[in-house]
Protein backbone atom coordinates (compact mmCIF):
# COMPACT_ATOMS: atom_id res chain seq x y z
CA UNK A 1 0.00 0.00 0.00
CA UNK A 2 2.95 2.53 0.77
CA UNK A 3 6.23 1.52 -1.20
CA UNK A 4 9.38 3.40 -0.75
CA UNK A 5 12.12 2.59 -3.36
CA UNK A 6 15.72 3.81 -3.63
CA UNK A 7 14.55 6.55 -1.45
CA UNK A 8 17.40 8.97 -0.21
CA UNK A 9 17.38 12.30 1.03
CA UNK A 10 20.44 14.61 0.80
CA UNK A 11 20.88 17.60 2.54
CA UNK A 12 23.89 20.37 2.71
CA UNK A 13 25.40 20.01 5.98
CA UNK A 14 27.93 22.60 7.32
CA UNK A 15 30.26 19.70 6.62
CA UNK A 16 29.18 19.26 3.14
CA UNK A 17 26.21 17.20 1.58
CA UNK A 18 25.25 14.02 3.84
CA UNK A 19 22.34 11.64 3.01
CA UNK A 20 19.42 11.77 6.12
CA UNK A 21 18.05 8.90 4.20
CA UNK A 22 20.07 6.61 2.21
CA UNK A 23 18.96 4.63 -0.24
CA UNK A 24 15.82 3.05 1.65
CA UNK A 25 13.14 0.45 0.43
CA UNK A 26 10.48 -0.51 2.28
CA UNK A 27 6.80 -1.66 1.94
CA UNK A 28 4.09 -1.50 4.11
CA UNK A 29 0.79 -3.36 4.08
CA UNK A 30 -2.54 -2.00 3.98
CA UNK A 31 -3.96 -2.01 7.56
CA UNK A 32 -0.52 -2.51 9.29
CA UNK A 33 1.00 -0.76 12.02
CA UNK A 34 4.68 -0.42 10.82
CA UNK A 35 7.71 0.95 13.34
CA UNK A 36 10.26 2.55 12.28
CA UNK A 37 12.83 3.11 15.12
CA UNK A 38 16.47 4.38 15.43
CA UNK A 39 18.21 7.01 17.57
CA UNK A 40 17.35 10.41 16.68
CA UNK A 41 18.74 11.82 13.66
CA UNK A 42 18.85 7.98 12.10
CA UNK A 43 16.33 9.67 9.63
CA UNK A 44 12.86 8.68 10.58
CA UNK A 45 10.89 11.53 10.67
CA UNK A 46 12.19 12.54 7.17
CA UNK A 47 10.85 9.38 6.27
CA UNK A 48 7.42 9.63 7.79
CA UNK A 49 6.93 13.02 6.14
CA UNK A 50 7.93 11.37 2.22
CA UNK A 51 4.45 9.81 2.70
CA UNK A 52 2.14 13.85 3.37
CA UNK A 53 5.08 15.16 0.79
CA UNK A 54 6.34 17.69 3.92
CA UNK A 55 9.48 16.42 2.39
CA UNK A 56 10.64 15.65 -1.26
CA UNK A 57 13.11 12.79 -1.60
CA UNK A 58 16.17 13.36 -3.71
CA UNK A 59 16.17 10.84 -5.37
CA UNK A 60 13.77 7.46 -5.49
CA UNK A 61 10.07 7.09 -5.21
CA UNK A 62 7.48 6.92 -2.45
CA UNK A 63 4.52 4.67 -4.15
CA UNK A 64 0.72 5.02 -2.45
CA UNK A 65 -2.19 2.51 -3.58
CA UNK A 66 0.16 2.72 -6.98
CA UNK A 67 0.40 6.02 -7.28
CA UNK A 68 3.73 8.24 -7.00
CA UNK A 69 3.18 10.63 -4.69
CA UNK A 70 5.59 13.17 -5.99
CA UNK A 71 3.96 13.18 -9.52
CA UNK A 72 0.19 13.65 -8.24
CA UNK A 73 -1.17 16.97 -9.71
CA UNK A 74 -1.39 19.82 -7.16
CA UNK A 75 -5.35 18.93 -6.58
CA UNK A 76 -4.63 15.44 -6.09
CA UNK A 77 -1.55 15.64 -3.87
CA UNK A 78 -4.27 17.99 -1.40
CA UNK A 79 -6.82 15.15 -1.48
CA UNK A 80 -3.47 12.36 -0.80
CA UNK A 81 -2.58 15.03 1.85
CA UNK A 82 -6.33 14.88 3.34
CA UNK A 83 -6.57 11.27 3.42
CA UNK A 84 -3.36 11.12 5.86
CA UNK A 85 -3.93 12.11 9.65
CA UNK A 86 -0.61 12.94 11.48
CA UNK A 87 0.33 13.41 15.49
CA UNK A 88 3.38 15.06 16.75
CA UNK A 89 5.68 14.46 19.83
CA UNK A 90 4.96 18.17 20.98
CA UNK A 91 0.88 17.82 20.21
CA UNK A 92 1.12 20.82 17.87
CA UNK A 93 -1.94 22.38 19.46
CA UNK A 94 -3.15 25.56 19.27
CA UNK A 95 -3.24 26.79 23.22
CA UNK A 96 -5.68 29.87 22.86
CA UNK A 97 -8.67 27.10 21.32
CA UNK A 98 -10.74 25.02 23.54
CA UNK A 99 -10.33 20.71 22.88
CA UNK A 100 -13.01 20.95 21.04
CA UNK A 101 -12.14 23.66 18.57
CA UNK A 102 -8.73 21.64 18.26
CA UNK A 103 -9.99 18.42 17.15
CA UNK A 104 -12.32 20.69 14.82
CA UNK A 105 -10.05 22.34 12.83
CA UNK A 106 -9.26 20.03 10.40
CA UNK A 107 -12.66 20.57 9.05
CA UNK A 108 -12.36 24.32 9.32
CA UNK A 109 -9.76 24.10 6.67
CA UNK A 110 -11.01 21.37 4.21
CA UNK A 111 -14.04 19.92 2.84
CA UNK A 112 -14.27 15.92 4.26
CA UNK A 113 -16.82 13.73 2.85
CA UNK A 114 -17.37 11.90 6.39
CA UNK A 115 -16.09 12.87 9.01
CA UNK A 116 -16.94 11.67 12.81
CA UNK A 117 -18.28 14.45 14.93
CA UNK A 118 -16.63 16.18 17.42
CA UNK A 119 -18.65 14.38 20.02
CA UNK A 120 -17.55 10.96 18.93
CA UNK A 121 -13.84 11.41 18.70
CA UNK A 122 -13.74 13.18 22.06
CA UNK A 123 -15.44 10.40 23.49
CA UNK A 124 -13.63 7.42 21.92
CA UNK A 125 -10.55 9.02 23.06
CA UNK A 126 -11.69 9.54 26.67
CA UNK A 127 -12.24 13.35 26.80
CA UNK A 128 -15.83 13.60 26.30
CA UNK A 129 -15.92 15.54 29.46
CA UNK A 130 -13.42 18.02 28.54
CA UNK A 131 -14.13 19.14 25.20
CA UNK A 132 -14.16 23.07 26.95
CA UNK A 133 -10.99 23.34 28.38
CA UNK A 134 -7.74 24.56 26.79
CA UNK A 135 -4.42 22.66 26.24
CA UNK A 136 -2.56 24.95 28.95
CA UNK A 137 -5.39 22.81 31.73
CA UNK A 138 -4.26 18.99 30.35
CA UNK A 139 -1.71 16.54 31.27
CA UNK A 140 0.38 15.71 28.33
CA UNK A 141 -1.64 12.15 27.79
CA UNK A 142 -4.76 14.30 27.70
CA UNK A 143 -2.66 16.42 25.55
CA UNK A 144 -1.64 13.88 23.19
CA UNK A 145 -5.07 12.66 23.04
CA UNK A 146 -6.93 15.63 21.84
CA UNK A 147 -4.15 14.94 18.93
CA UNK A 148 -5.17 11.85 18.53
CA UNK A 149 -8.73 13.51 17.89
CA UNK A 150 -8.06 16.12 15.76
CA UNK A 151 -6.38 13.50 13.72
CA UNK A 152 -8.93 10.31 13.60
CA UNK A 153 -11.99 12.84 12.96
CA UNK A 154 -11.67 13.07 9.22
CA UNK A 155 -11.43 9.55 9.02
CA UNK A 156 -7.37 9.13 7.73
CA UNK A 157 -6.45 6.03 5.37
CA UNK A 158 -2.90 6.74 6.96
CA UNK A 159 -2.15 7.93 10.43
CA UNK A 160 1.69 9.43 10.38
CA UNK A 161 2.53 9.01 14.13
CA UNK A 162 5.86 10.87 14.74
CA UNK A 163 7.50 10.20 18.50
CA UNK A 164 3.87 9.82 19.74
CA UNK A 165 4.94 9.23 23.67
CA UNK A 166 8.33 10.61 23.78
CA UNK A 167 7.21 13.61 25.86
CA UNK A 168 5.00 10.96 28.14
CA UNK A 169 5.84 8.87 31.22
CA UNK A 170 6.10 5.25 31.12
CA UNK A 171 2.47 4.53 32.45
CA UNK A 172 0.63 7.64 30.38
CA UNK A 173 2.67 6.01 27.61
CA UNK A 174 0.72 2.55 28.03
CA UNK A 175 -2.43 4.65 27.92
CA UNK A 176 -1.83 6.40 24.58
CA UNK A 177 -0.34 3.38 23.00
CA UNK A 178 -4.02 1.56 23.85
CA UNK A 179 -5.79 4.80 22.85
CA UNK A 180 -3.76 4.23 19.31
CA UNK A 181 -4.20 0.81 18.96
CA UNK A 182 -7.69 0.70 19.60
CA UNK A 183 -8.67 3.64 17.22
CA UNK A 184 -6.40 1.34 14.55
CA UNK A 185 -8.96 -1.75 15.08
CA UNK A 186 -12.10 0.22 15.28
CA UNK A 187 -11.69 2.62 12.40
CA UNK A 188 -8.91 0.72 10.06
CA UNK A 189 -6.20 2.44 8.70
CA UNK A 190 -2.11 1.66 8.30
CA UNK A 191 -0.47 3.36 10.99
CA UNK A 192 3.09 4.20 10.67
CA UNK A 193 4.67 5.16 14.28
CA UNK A 194 7.79 6.68 14.37
CA UNK A 195 9.81 6.20 17.80
CA UNK A 196 13.14 5.83 19.64
CA UNK A 197 11.37 3.78 22.14
CA UNK A 198 11.39 0.01 21.57
CA UNK A 199 8.87 -1.27 23.98
CA UNK A 200 6.61 1.17 22.10
CA UNK A 201 6.88 -0.74 18.83
CA UNK A 202 6.89 -4.03 20.59
CA UNK A 203 3.60 -2.73 22.16
CA UNK A 204 1.70 -2.04 18.86
CA UNK A 205 3.66 -2.78 15.73
CA UNK A 206 3.30 -5.74 13.78
CA UNK A 207 6.68 -5.31 11.98
CA UNK A 208 9.26 -2.31 12.34
CA UNK A 209 12.26 -1.03 10.38
CA UNK A 210 15.40 -0.17 12.07
CA UNK A 211 17.53 2.84 11.02
CA UNK A 212 20.89 4.17 11.33
CA UNK A 213 22.47 6.92 9.88
CA UNK A 214 20.02 7.19 6.97
CA UNK A 215 20.40 3.16 6.06
CA UNK A 216 17.44 0.83 6.87
CA UNK A 217 19.53 -2.01 8.67
CA UNK A 218 16.71 -4.25 9.29
CA UNK A 219 13.16 -5.58 9.22
CA UNK A 220 11.58 -7.00 12.54
CA UNK A 221 9.16 -8.81 12.10
CA UNK A 222 7.53 -8.28 15.36
CA UNK A 223 4.31 -10.14 15.90
CA UNK A 224 6.62 -13.27 14.69
CA UNK A 225 9.40 -12.87 17.79
CA UNK A 226 12.07 -12.70 14.83
CA UNK A 227 14.13 -10.12 16.29
CA UNK A 228 17.84 -10.85 14.79
CA UNK A 229 19.76 -8.03 16.77
CA UNK A 230 19.76 -6.87 19.78
CA UNK A 231 18.91 -2.77 19.51
P1 LIG B 1 15.03 11.34 13.22
O1 LIG B 1 13.59 11.53 12.95
O2 LIG B 1 15.46 9.89 13.12
O3 LIG B 1 15.48 11.96 14.50
P2 LIG B 1 15.37 13.20 11.03
O4 LIG B 1 14.73 12.53 9.87
O5 LIG B 1 14.61 14.26 11.74
O6 LIG B 1 15.85 12.06 12.05
O7 LIG B 1 16.76 13.82 10.59
C1 LIG B 1 17.77 13.05 9.95
C2 LIG B 1 18.98 13.93 9.79
O8 LIG B 1 18.72 14.95 8.84
C3 LIG B 1 19.42 14.63 11.05
O9 LIG B 1 20.84 14.67 11.04
C4 LIG B 1 18.82 16.03 10.89
O10 LIG B 1 19.55 17.00 11.61
C5 LIG B 1 18.93 16.22 9.41
N1 LIG B 1 17.94 17.16 8.86
C6 LIG B 1 16.59 17.05 8.97
N2 LIG B 1 15.98 18.05 8.33
C7 LIG B 1 16.98 18.81 7.81
C8 LIG B 1 17.01 20.01 7.03
N3 LIG B 1 15.87 20.61 6.66
N4 LIG B 1 18.21 20.51 6.67
C9 LIG B 1 19.35 19.90 7.03
N5 LIG B 1 19.41 18.77 7.75
C10 LIG B 1 18.23 18.25 8.14
P1 LIG C 1 10.11 17.30 14.90
O1 LIG C 1 11.01 16.60 15.86
O2 LIG C 1 8.94 17.97 15.54
O3 LIG C 1 9.74 16.46 13.70
P2 LIG C 1 12.46 18.67 14.11
O4 LIG C 1 12.96 19.45 15.27
O5 LIG C 1 13.10 17.36 13.74
O6 LIG C 1 10.91 18.51 14.29
O7 LIG C 1 12.50 19.58 12.83
C1 LIG C 1 11.75 20.76 12.73
C2 LIG C 1 12.02 21.36 11.36
O8 LIG C 1 13.40 21.71 11.24
C3 LIG C 1 11.71 20.40 10.23
O9 LIG C 1 11.10 21.12 9.17
C4 LIG C 1 13.06 19.86 9.80
O10 LIG C 1 13.08 19.55 8.43
C5 LIG C 1 13.98 21.02 10.13
N1 LIG C 1 15.31 20.55 10.57
C6 LIG C 1 15.60 19.52 11.38
N2 LIG C 1 16.93 19.38 11.53
C7 LIG C 1 17.49 20.37 10.80
C8 LIG C 1 18.82 20.76 10.53
N3 LIG C 1 19.87 20.08 11.03
N4 LIG C 1 19.03 21.82 9.74
C9 LIG C 1 17.99 22.49 9.22
N5 LIG C 1 16.71 22.17 9.42
C10 LIG C 1 16.46 21.12 10.19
Amino acid sequence: MITMTNVTKTYEGQEGAFNAVDDVSLEIGENEIFGLIGESGAGKSTILRFINALETPTEGTVEVDGTDVFSLPKKRLRQHQKSIGMIFQQFNLLNNKTVRENVRLPLELHKYNDPLSVGEVLDFVGLGGKSDRYPGQLSGGEKQRVGIARALITRPKILLCDEPTSALDESTTEEIVGVLKRAHETFGMTVLVVTHELDVVKSMCERCAVLENGHLVDIIDIARGEERRSY
